[in-house]
Parts: C-alpha cells; sequence; structure tokens
C-alpha cells in the first residue's frame, strides 16, 4: 500500500575511504562511563553498572554542520565520545564475541541540554528531553574496526575554538567496549546500524552560539561542528 506521504529519509553516517554509507537504525548512549565524568556528576563510579539511554536516529548530524543553538535551554553542552557502530547482529552477547559485531569506530558528540536532564533527573523523569533533541548525535565518518588501530589505548580529545576542554584515554573507560555490547546487548538485541556512544570523560561545558567544537578519538576522522 502507499505511504500518505514520502517516509523520511534514512539517516546515515558515510564510511571512512568508501563510497557507502552507514545506516543509522538506532543509537544507544553510555550514561557515566569515565571516573572522573561520574564524580562531576554527583555520581560514585565505584558503584554503578553502566546504564544506557537513547536518542533518535535521525539525531545524527554529520562532521562540518552547523548546528543551531536548540530551543527551551540555557545550559547547552557538549560531551565528546567513542562511538561504536555495531555490523552484526546479536543478543546475550559474551565477552568473547564483542568485537565481532562491531563494524568500526567513530569521533561522535552526546549533545546535551544539561538543564532539562537535571530537571528530568531530580524529578525522576524520563532524559528524552535533555538528550534526545534534534542535531543531538553529531557523528563523524565511521573507520572499520580492521582500519582502527589499537582504540582500547587512543587518545579522546575536544577543544573549543582551538581551547581543549576534554582530554582523556580510551583505557580510562570504567566499563569498556567489550563490557558495554555484553550489557546492552543483554536488554536489547543489537542490529547492523546501531551506533553505540560509549560516555564521556570529564570537562563538560556550555556551548554557544559561534563556538567552533573539533574531537578526536586516536586516528578517527575528527568531528568538526559549528554552533549557530
Ligand atoms: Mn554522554
Amino acid at each position: 500500500m502507499a505511504y500518505l506521504f514520502t517516509p523520511a529519509e534514512i539517516p546515515s553516517v558515510p564510511v571512512a575511504g568508501v563510497e557507502r554509507s552507514f545506516p543509522v537504525r538506532r543509537i544507544f548512549c553510555v550514561g557515566r562511563n569515565y571516573a572522573e565524568h561520574a564524580r562531576e556528576m554527583g555520581g560514585d563510579p565505584d558503584r554503578e553498572p553502566p546504564f544506557f539511554f537513547t536518542k533518535p536516529a535521525d539525531a545524527v548530524v554529520m562532521s562540518g554542520s552547523d548546528i543551531p543553538y536548540p530551543s527551551a535551554t540555557e545550559n547547552f553542552h557538549f560531551e565528546m565520545e567513542l562511538v561504536v557502530a555495531i555490523g552484526k547482529e546479536g543478543k546475550n552477547i559474551a565477552k568473547e564475541d564483542a568485537r565481532s559485531h562491531v563494524f568500526g569506530y567513530a569521533a561522535g558528540i552526546d549533545l546535551t541540554r544539561r538543564d532539562l536532564q537535571k530537571k528530568a533527573k531530580d524529578k525522576g523523569r524520563p532524559w528524552d528531553s535533555g538528550k534526545a533533541f534534534d542535531n543531538s548525535a553529531p557523528c563523524a565518518a565511521i573507520t572499520s574496526a580492521a582500519d582502527a588501530g589499537d582504540i582500547e589505548t587512543a587518545d579522546i580529545r575536544l577543544t573549543v575554538n582551538g581551547e581543549t576542554r576534554q582530554s582523556a584515554n580510551i583505557s580510562d573507560l570504567i566499563w569498556s567496549i567489550d563490557d558495554v555490547i555484553v550489557f546492552l546487548s543483554a536488554e536489547f538485541e543489537l542490529k547492523p546500524g546501531d551506533l553505540i556512544y560509549t560516555g564521556t570523560p570529564a570537562g563538560v561545558g556550555p556551548l554557544k552560539v559561534g563556538d567552533a567544537v573539533v574531537g578526536t578519538v586516536g586516528d578517527l576522522s575528527p568531528i568538526e561542528i559549528k554552533i549557530v
């Protein structure tokens, strides 16, 4: 049967060095996955198991994009993150099999309306208003796992207008890439096209109109956005 109107395009992310793009199915995000960031958000990094929230697939934004300062916030934050791109389906994935489900890796930013997130936290409400808004998931080109080098010891950095704001190493993750896949696949059947934002290191902070943001993870393609 014909659609009532033209369906939205499938969101996608470029793949480095390849003329084909990665179609995005879902976006999962890990909360508080670096000890220093867990502390700066008022959590206890030693006691909390990983937890997840989501963004809509069409929140994804390509590197090089201008992102309008979002509505309904006065505290719009960057969170630099390693993004894991799932290439093979699986549920209840064993730790030793986790890596076989990864297509590749990308540099991404979990943009956050911190004031709305805080309000939701304080009232025990869902985080969607703070996390799952339009353009909230910038993601650079994906590098295949084979070409990504030793991602587990890669440096992760973010600059705003050339000034370093976040600087850490993927080895600082509380829950490793494998752990995240194990926990997440126990709650959701992972499918090709799923992206996992693995959490942000310490140093998150506000953005304003005119800011130029550049984020890197090792030798992966950098994520570059401008707030307009
Ligand atoms: Mn985050």
